[in-house]
């Protein structure tokens, strides 16, 4: 059992768990997680609902393939820390901390060469490991990011998807480009501002959405379209662009979006791709071969460089806070699951402590 720890603990806590195979979560009473010598025991704070956690509440044919109950679902959180591992260095009882929630091997090339977002062997908490949606959680001490400077615990616990879009939008500097970003979920929104912040000329979202549109707006987008009103070729022709998008963010997982946003690329445009695609796609594959577009898949997030510009963009002035529309208790989880799921609002944060 972990060697620093502050105050006494209970035998159990609440968690959000997936019981049986089939639809729902049951809030229920587990034992707390135990401390391994380099590990870190956390109370959680706050947490935020990703379509992952949706899936998973739903049932639905990826959950089924992926996911073995009984397990503790949820992986974006933040949270005190209460108890370290006797190895652990660096971190301490007291801490104001986020999660990594991608627990990598190690061992492979790619780990041993320092890239750890690449792992082949990547697993997931709220997927293959328990999950975050419970009073406390238990994680490697090298997937903790500490929190150094005063920060709002609603944007601490949004660090994962926050990461997702720094990823993805500092794929390719966007120092006075124009950038087109497809889908206005959380994590199209929170990209758009942060190429609005690394100085891109014009941000132009799309979604179908017109609650998502309107808060993009907000936001501080140039232009935010439903791009089955509006061609992006004539908002391009509006904006005084005579060339395409210099840089893509594909943050929908929409076949017809990718499409779109491959047709309105300016040679030797570059895309980056975080949606995830439901089944296979069909693609303009010329045009991608005769105007020289580069596509990248990205997924998770840097370790921890990402983590590290998170941080820094906030302390340099960022503001996501405006992405998180609704806050409930944990107790109300449903409401909560329910609000993710209209897929019209922006984040959803469920509070613990
Ligand atoms: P989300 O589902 O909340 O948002 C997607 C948005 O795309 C929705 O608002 C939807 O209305 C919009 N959309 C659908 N069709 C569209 C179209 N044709 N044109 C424009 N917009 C369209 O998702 P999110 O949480 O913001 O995540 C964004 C995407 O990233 C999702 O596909 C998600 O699965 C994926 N994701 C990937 C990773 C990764 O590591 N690669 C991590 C997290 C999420
Ligand atoms: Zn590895």
């Amino acid at each position: 059992m972990a060697e620093r720890r502050e105050g006494s603990l209970p035998a159990t806590m609440r968690a959000l768990v997936k019981a049986q195979a089939g639809p729902g979560l049951e809030l229920t009473e587990v034992p707390l997680p135990s401390v391994g010598p380099s590990d870190v025991l956390i109370r959680v704070r706050a947490t935020g609902i990703c379509g992952t956690d949706l899936h998973i509440d739903s049932w639905d044919d990826w959950a089924r393939r992926t996911i073995t109950p009984p397990l503790i679902v949820g992986h974006e959180f933040c949270g005190d820390v209460v108890a370290v591992g006797e190895i652990v260095t660096g971190i301490e009882p007291g801490m104001f901390v986020s999660g990594e929630g991608h627990l990598v091997c190690g061992q492979c090339r790619s780990c041993r060469a320092g890239r750890r977002h690449l792992c082949v062997r990547t697993q997931g908490i709220g997927v293959q490991l328990p999950g975050a949606f419970a009073d406390y959680i238990t994680l490697p001490a090298s997937n903790v990011w500490v929190h150094r400077h005063p920060i709002d615990p609603d944007v601490a616990a949004i660090f994962d998807p926050f990461g997702n879009a720094v990823h993805t939008a500092l794929q390719y500097p966007c120092l006075g480009e124009d950038v087109l970003v497809t889908g206005a979920g959380p994590i199209g929104l929170m990209a758009a501002m942060v190429v609005r912040h690394a100085g891109a000329r014009f941000v132009v979202v799309t979604d179908l959405s017109p609650e998502r549109l309107a808060l993009a707006r907000t936001l501080g987008v140039t232009r935010a379209l439903d791009p089955t009103r509006e061609r992006l070729a004539d908002v391009q022709h509006e904006l005084g662009m005579t060339e395409g998008f210099d840089v893509g963010l594909e943050m929908s997982g929409s076949p017809t979006a990718l499409r779109d946003m491959i047709a309105n690329m300016t040679h030797g445009g570059r895309i980056a791709m975080l949606g995830i695609p439901a089944g296979e796609t069909t693609l303009d594959l010329a045009t991608v071969v005769f105007h020289m577009l580069t596509i990248k898949g990205i997924y998770g997030r840097e370790m921890f460089e990402t983590w590290y510009a998170m941080s820094v963009l906030l302390q340099s002035g960022l503001d996501i806070s405006g992405v998180i529309t609704d806050r409930f208790d944990a107790a109300d989880h449903r409401a909560a699951f329910a609000a993710a799921a209209s897929g019209h609002g922006g984040k959803v944060v469920m509070r613990w402590a």
